[in-house]
């Protein structure tokens, strides 16, 4: 299993995506990057999961699934936003962002959940707070955060379905869960010793 984490110049948010392959095939972790930056990797793209809502996160989503046609996976909580530019703040960068897709290819999952997929197990931690239903995913000791939390920071909790209390508690899970390196929604990766110490520091200004 390889992990990349793929920046597209078209995304001025600077998103982390991160395309996890296994031989020729591979899953998506947010569609903040288009086809066109992961043509050259040649592989059979057989779903994406989404961090959450947020229009950084899933712009390329349309393109991505009429290019792949593969399923998307999303919380239930945050399902909601790919359809309405209001919750997913496309309408801030005036782009009014809804998937236009088959509707049956979104796929929800629940805490906890383990989804299979070819040579992938994928475990969905819901980690509310930055979004209603933001989640992290762990793969193997590899934990990706989306916005809940960064290398060196946590995830803004002032959106139209944030929630401070909620963040906390994502925090305190995120603590006891057992990864050893992070890849989160923005800027650079960390591992678990980094976050142990970081998380503490978070959580005692809370
Ligand atoms: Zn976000």
């Amino acid at each position: 299993m390889e992990i990349k984490k793929i920046n597209s110049l078209k995304n001025r948010m600077g998103t982390n995506s991160y395309l996890i392959m296994d031989n020729n095939s591979a899953i998506l972790i947010d569609a903040g990057i288009s086809p066109d930056d992961i043509l050259k990797y040649n592989i059979n793209l057989k779903a994406i999961f989404l961090t959450h809502c947020h229009y950084d996160h899933i712009m390329f989503l349309n393109e991505l699934y009429n290019f792949y046609k593969c399923d998307i996976y999303i919380s239930e909580k945050d399902k909601n936003g790919i359809f309405d530019e209001s919750i997913n703040l496309s309408n801030v960068f005036k782009r009014n962002f809804t998937f236009d897709g088959n509707k049956s290819s979104i796929k929800t999952f629940k805490d906890n959940d383990i989804i299979q997929i070819g040579n992938f197990n994928i475990k969905c931690l819901l980690t509310p707070g930055h979004t209603a239903g933001s989640a992290s995913f762990l793969i193997e000791k590899n934990l990706f955060s989306g916005d809940t939390l960064f290398a060196e920071s946590i995830g803004r909790t002032d959106f139209k379905t944030s929630s401070p209390l909620e963040q906390k508690s994502s925090l305190e899970r995120l603590e006891k869960v057992d990864f050893l390196k992070l890849y989160p929604g923005h800027s650079r990766m960390s591992d678990i010793n980094e976050q142990k110490t970081n998380i503490k520091q978070w959580l005692s200004n809370y």
